[in-house]
């Protein structure tokens, strides 16, 4: 299996960013994106950027990278893992949403499957996140609404769908994660923490790692 990791945006991406700008979202997703792909490979398992470049490439460019390693090793045998930030507004002011979610394109698709394994892996890995979500709502950094672990079970599973281009013009089982809210300072402070580097990197670590180990069930 051939693990394709994408980090959202690129240098050149105007916004993006928390308020106070401690965040980029470029920078904080290729790191993401690096450590995940490095404590892949330490595991045994192939794994490589999509974008090792720090400016943005274009999402055309990204899927056609993509689909060209479908073609050579087979779609079955490559996944696609995004790695993105939320944001509630572009106003540049800080907002009151909060937590961690995972998209997929629309319908029945094998990337549901990644998608709710690396879901149920971050709601175990997030545990320290959610106990301080928990607390943290209480002081007002989150709205009333807000939840830690983010889904839509509509359709019976925790992913959220929508069409975005790297999702629907991937041939192979792709998501996209959007690892809490940039806009939001309790979450920018995890999200810069060593302890919320490690437990995000972990989770999708982990969520690929179960996805693999179950399809070879
Ligand atoms: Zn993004």
């Amino acid at each position: 299996m051939k693990i394709l990791i994408d980090n959202g945006h690129g240098v050149d991406t105007p916004g993006k960013c928390s308020p106070d700008k401690s965040l980029r979202e470029y920078k904080w997703s290729r790191e993401i994106a690096r450590l995940i792909v490095a404590s892949l490979k330490t595991r045994g398992y192939d794994a490589e950027l999509v974008v090792p470049e720090d400016n943005d490439i274009s999402l055309k460019e990204r899927c056609r990278r993509a689909n060209a390693v479908c073609a050579k090793l087979g779609t079955k045998n490559v996944i696609f893992v995004s790695i993105h930030s939320n944001a509630a507004g572009g106003d540049g002011k800080w907002k009151s949403a909060g937590g961690w979610c995972v998209y997929t394109s629309p319908g029945k698709t094998r990337a549901d499957e990644l998608a709710t394994s690396l879901w149920n892996t971050a709601n175990t890995v997030l545990e320290p996140y959610k106990e301080r979500f928990s607390v943290l709502k209480q002081s007002g950094a989150y709205d009333s609404r807000q939840v830690p672990m983010r889904a839509d079970w509509s359709d019976g599973d925790p992913d959220y769908e929508a069409r975005f281009a790297v999702l629907t013009g991937t041939s192979c089982p792709a998501v996209l994660t959007e690892s809490l809210f940039q806009d939001n300072k309790a979450d920018v402070d995890f999200l810069l923490s060593e302890d919320g580097k490690r437990l995000i990197t972990q989770l999708h670590v982990d969520g690929i790692i179960n996805y693999i180990k179950n399809q070879k069930e």
